[in-house]
């Protein structure tokens, strides 16, 4: 009746439909890392589910911040953001899986960490817009623009965890 056969060997890593896996830019920026908070931070989205395919602690030079950020190179706060990302090391990270562009922002929450609502990132460890602890790509055209301007060939690792089956039918 129509319908498409399954694969009849068990890849979980290939159940789910390429267009559907995202990549997301993480950073864990200087306030977070400076506050001890970079464990807490990669933890949630590693319990969550979703696969770490580069990590590094980087000091942030100002040009790449300015092309991190060229969005708002019109704001009155630019200056004052690429004073905040490149007064200390930040932490890199990329990650992979189905929706995770949009989840990573579920589990970050508002910019303002007031509005933030309780159990996101933001609303359980940061108060101010100027000091929200960590950076998550707003699309998916994004995430890959911003992993590629963050790492290097060869510091993003393809790999498939021990736990892909446990995570998805
Ligand atoms: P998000 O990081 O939630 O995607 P935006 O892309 O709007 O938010 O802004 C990027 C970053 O710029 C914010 O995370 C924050 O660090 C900083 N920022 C945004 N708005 C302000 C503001 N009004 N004052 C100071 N910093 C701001």
């Amino acid at each position: 009746h129509g319908k498409k056969n399954k694969p009849h060997i068990f890849l979980p890593h290939l159940v789910a439909s390429m267009e559907e896996v995202e990549e997301t830019y993480i950073m864990v920026k200087p306030d977070g890392v400076q506050r001890g908070l970079v464990g807490e931070i990669i933890s949630r989205f590693e319990k969550k589910g979703f696969l770490l395919k580069g990590l590094k602690l980087f000091q942030c030079p100002k040009d790449l911040a300015e092309e991190h950020y060229k969005d708002l190179k019109g704001k009155s706060f630019f200056p004052k953001l690429i004073d905040y990302i490149t007064s200390g090391p930040v932490v890199c990270m990329a990650w992979e899986g189905v929706g995770v562009v949009a989840s990573a922002r579920k589990l970050i929450g508002a910019t303002n960490p007031l509005q933030a609502e309780p159990g996101t990132i933001r609303g359980d460890l940061a108060v101010q817009t100027g000091r929200n602890v960590v950076h998550g790509s707003d699309s998916p055209d994004n995430g890959k623009r911003e992993i590629d301007l963050w790492f290097k060939e060869g510091e993003v690792v393809q790999w498939t965890q021990a736990q892909a089956p446990w995570l998805r039918e």
